[in-house]
């Protein structure tokens, strides 16, 4: 029989191991103190995140915060794949859409001429809201997180934006200009203090698009807010040469905004983009309410109503907009684009046409001039062409075929989103739109 040889450690390596024992837990507990308390991620992964595609670059970080409470909020965001991260009140970090795919968080956006920065970001989605600060636990859970990402995809801190800072708004009866403004969501991140402690040096100092005249400005203080003058350190010639330190950031904090029409308080300083939404509810002076979608008359609202909001994160994706309902004109709503190629008109009775085609008939520019009520239009979008046997829509829009922001009109006048898709049962002459 063969002796099995059996090694045994000398009492050197017994005293070896023994130590390494008892030196395991000090380490352990250096290393935890070091990352953060308990950080933890776990998978609640929305039933999307499989059908997302990827995103081909991922330059930013968009912060936001839920305006509502957190089991709504979680319900919400985990049906319709709208964060790829969410942040408990505890501090724990729930995985909705896998960080490499596209969620749908910003709806429409724009951030140095890019659009639709869901395609270049990744969305952290905090409970919490945009005026109110969060919690200890949360601040460990964001930094942690925050660091892990930016450290991956080697995204710079100035390159953490909120929702606020890149969401920009089309014309609509209060300001009649694309502009910054739309929302206020996840503004408490833009404050310095708040940036610092979840380990952010350094913030935008100004808003490309508003510098490059594509954007203008709808809010004067949310845009100070947003964009904070910050003291840099001065240089002062000195014996020492030393360098002083620099003044303590200005202490900025967000008013309580009042509910209550005033002749500078509008019902869009108030609800911005959901002043006409069916949620949002005017109680006029006379105790009469309504509801935002049945107001025509807005320059007749009287001082002293009173609005209720039911604000919780909502954002329709960029997309569709209803003459008669968004704006009374096609110019009002695509400004110079309106006659562009870019810009496409879905007539009422199922007539496609791009502006530049229209404007080349004397029909065509009778139609864009008093466009029909309820014609839908797509702006800064490529019309594809059909969808035929011999050309699939992964021919017509390339990797952007399954994106949520292509769009597909069937035969039948069913439109459906690249994220509704099933490429096998798309009928031939389907129309396919997809953005620039
Ligand atoms: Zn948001």
């Amino acid at each position: 029989m063969e002796r099995r040889c059996v090694h045994r450690p000398d009492r050197r390596t017994l005293i070896k191991i023994a130590a390494g024992i008892l030196l395991a837990p000090a380490t352990a507990g250096e290393l935890f103190a070091a990352s953060s308390p308990a950080f933890l991620i776990r998978n609640k992964y929305s039933q999307l995140n499989r059908t997302r595609p990827q995103r081909q670059s991922t330059k930013f970080i968009i912060l936001h915060t839920t305006e509502g409470a957190e089991a709504g909020a979680l319900n919400k965001i985990r049906r319709y794949g709208e964060a790829n991260y969410f942040v408990t009140k505890a501090g724990v970090v729930y995985r909705i859409i896998d960080k490499r795919r596209i969620a749908k968080h910003t709806g429409r956006s724009m951030w140095d001429g890019l659009t639709t920065i869901d395609n270049y970001s990744i969305g952290i989605e905090v409970v919490g809201y945009h005026n109110k600060d969060i919690r200890d636990s949360q601040y460990d859970a964001i930094r942690e997180l925050l660091r892990q990402l930016k450290s991956l995809y080697d995204i710079p801190d100035d390159h953490v934006l909120t929702h606020s800072m890149v969401a920009y708004g089309r014309p609509n009866r209060f300001h009649r200009y694309n502009h910054r403004g739309r929302k206020r969501c996840g503004m408490i991140f833009a404050q310095p203090e708040v940036r610092a402690r979840l380990g952010l040096e350094s913030q935008p100092d100004h808003d490309p698009d508003v510098k490059a005249g594509r954007l203008r400005v709808a809010d004067k203080k949310l845009f100070s807010f947003l964009f904070p003058e910050i003291p840099k350190p001065v240089l002062v010639a000195s014996r020492e040469n030393t360098v002083p330190p620099p003044p303590p950031p200005p202490k900025i904090e967000i008013p309580d905004a009042s509910f209550v029409i005033g002749s500078s308080n509008t019902a869009w300083e108030i609800a911005r983009e959901r002043y006409d939404h069916a949620s949002t509810l005017y109680t006029f002076p006379n105790g009469t309410k309504m509801s935002g979608d049945q107001i025509s008359d807005w320059a007749r609202i009287p001082a002293g109503t009173r609005i209720t909001l039911n604000e919780v994160e909502d954002e329709d994706f960029e997309g569709f907009l209803e003459i008669g309902k968004d704006g009374d004109t096609a110019e009002e709503l695509a400004g110079e684009y309106y006659a562009s190629s870019t810009t496409i008109y879905f007539f009422p009775d199922g007539y496609i046409r791009t502006g530049a085609e229209l404007k080349e008939t004397s029909a065509g520019r009778g139609l864009l001039k008093k466009t029909p009520k309820k014609t839908m239009m797509l702006i800064g979008y490529i019309y594809g062409g059909r969808v035929k046997a011999s050309r699939p829509a992964v021919n017509i829009a390339g990797r952007k075929w399954n994106y949520p922001s292509t769009y597909y009109r069937y035969p039948d006048g069913t439109i459906l989103s690249g994220d509704d898709i099933n490429p096998k049962k798309i009928p031939h002459n389907t129309f396919v739109f997809f953005q620039q």
